[in-house]
């Protein structure tokens, strides 16, 4: 948690925020655990160390996803919810921070036993969640259909309909458009921006990660005529210097499984991808992936970070120093976050907004949050720093009219 906070105590200080604030703010509000018990196909009886974080609600309802992961554990949890803590403060979304986890490894489960899972962790945590308590959403491993279990069980728990308690529900139970391919999107939305900053019209791109928001993110590059040159997944990277054929890619990961079966180009390391010489570097896979090391002998000018937390503390000083712009995660990722938004907005008006106008209204808010943060920045190679003041301004606004 230590090295989580250090971005928020960097604010704290360059914008001068009392100290009694960033103390408030250093702490989740509440850190709730549960074991749930699941009777597996077998007849064996398994139990599951969960957990729902709502770090903070002084800005609204907690929000954020539930992860299912064999490495969840509550530090981890800690740290995701006062990310998003953060996210929905830089989007200046009307929500706290959350985030949940359970201790599984979901691939060894069968459906229905996923299924009993999922209603187990709303059955453990039904009464501190709600469309204006906490509300979450997927995060790795969980999807649309675990959601709809969610919520499914937390009705009839609580006897009534209440579809803006979680998103990233099907559009059938009151999703909404876009909400799929919303984090790819925003990611794109601002790159666009800092590419006009930075004077680059047609960039060449790696991207590490083929998941959701690598996949999708891909295909708008390549959509835009950009020049993907290199992918990766968790088996390894393929490059082309001329171009890789996004399409193809597509094709070959749904059907084979992974990027590394293309035909055409070489086969490449995850970390050789990331200090390859193009103008556009896009972490979208795991945490801490460029570490001080590899930032060392990045070559990109842009690190956009799709993923959450893909560079280190030391790397991100590196970066900075060798005068690097990095997106950072709470900015370039949260278009998912900010369609989320506009599904509770529509949960709790009763609209369905169509996907243009998801689209208009996801694209405002990126581009408004992306000016905000250079405006606080100051200087595109200090934007991280920027979206932490920027954060750090509204929630101490919050505190202090609160207490
Ligand atoms: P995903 O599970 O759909 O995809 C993850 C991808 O990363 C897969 O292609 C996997 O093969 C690859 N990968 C795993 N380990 C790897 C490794 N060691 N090296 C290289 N590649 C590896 O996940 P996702 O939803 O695309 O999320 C990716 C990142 O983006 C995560 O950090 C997540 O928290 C973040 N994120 C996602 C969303 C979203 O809406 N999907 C929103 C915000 C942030």
């Amino acid at each position: 948690m230590a090295g989580v906070l250090e971005f928020l105590k960097r604010a704290g200080r360059t914008s001068g925020v009392e100290d009694w604030i960033i103390e408030v703010l250093s702490r989740p509000e509440k850190v709730h655990k549960a074991t749930l018990i699941a009777k597996m196909d077998d007849g064996r009886v398994r139990t599951f160390q969960a957990y729902r974080v709502q770090y903070s609600t002084l800005r609204g309802p907690a929000k954020g996803g539930i992860r299912f992961h064999p490495e969840v554990n509550e530090e981890e949890v800690i740290a995701l919810a006062f990310w998003m803590t953060i996210k929905n403060a830089v989007m200046d979304l009307p929500f706290g921070g959350g985030k949940g986890g359970v201790k599984v490894d979901p691939k060894e489960l069968s459906v229905g036993e996923l299924e009993k899972l999922s209603r187990a962790y709303v059955r453990a945590f039904a009464d501190v969640l709600g469309v204006d308590r906490d509300v979450p959403a997927p995060d790795v491993y969980t999807d649309q259909r675990i959601m709809a279990w969610m919520l499914d069980e937390y009705e009839a728990i609580m006897r009534k309909r209440e579809p803006g308690m979680i998103t990233g529900k099907p559009l059938a139970l009151g999703g909404s458009y876009v909400r799929g391919v919303a984090t790819a999107l925003g990611g794109f939305f601002v790159l666009h921006e800092v590419l006009r900053e930075v004077g680059v019209k047609k960039p060449s791109l790696a991207i590490q990660g083929f998941g959701n928001a690598g996949r999708n993110f891909a295909r708008l590059a390549a959509e835009a005529g950009w020049k993907v040159v290199a992918v990766s997944d968790s088996k390894g990277g393929v490059l082309d210097k001329d171009g890789l054929d996004v399409e193809e890619l597509l094709k070959v990961k749904r059907e084979i499984g992974s990027v590394v079966s293309y035909r055409g180009g070489r086969r490449i390391s995850n970390e050789e991808l990331l200090t390859l010489d193009v103008d556009v570097v896009v972490p979208a896979a795991i945490e801490g992936a460029i570490d001080e090391h590899i930032a060392r002998r990045v070559k990109a000018n842009v690190v956009l970070e799709l993923a959450n937390g893909p560079t280190t503390p030391e790397a991100d000083r590196v970066l900075q120093r060798r005068g690097v712009v990095v997106v950072p995660d709470v900015l370039a990722n949260a278009g998912g976050v900010t369609v989320s938004y506009f599904e509770w907005v529509q949960n709790r008006t009763g609209e369905r907004w169509s996907e243009e106008e998801v689209k208009r209204r996801l694209r405002e808010r990126m581009v408004s949050a992306f000016r905000n943060v250079v405006e606080r920045a100051g200087d595109m190679k200090k934007l991280r720093e920027g979206a932490y003041v920027l954060a750090l301004e509204r929630l101490a606004e919050a505190v202090r009219w609160r207490f």
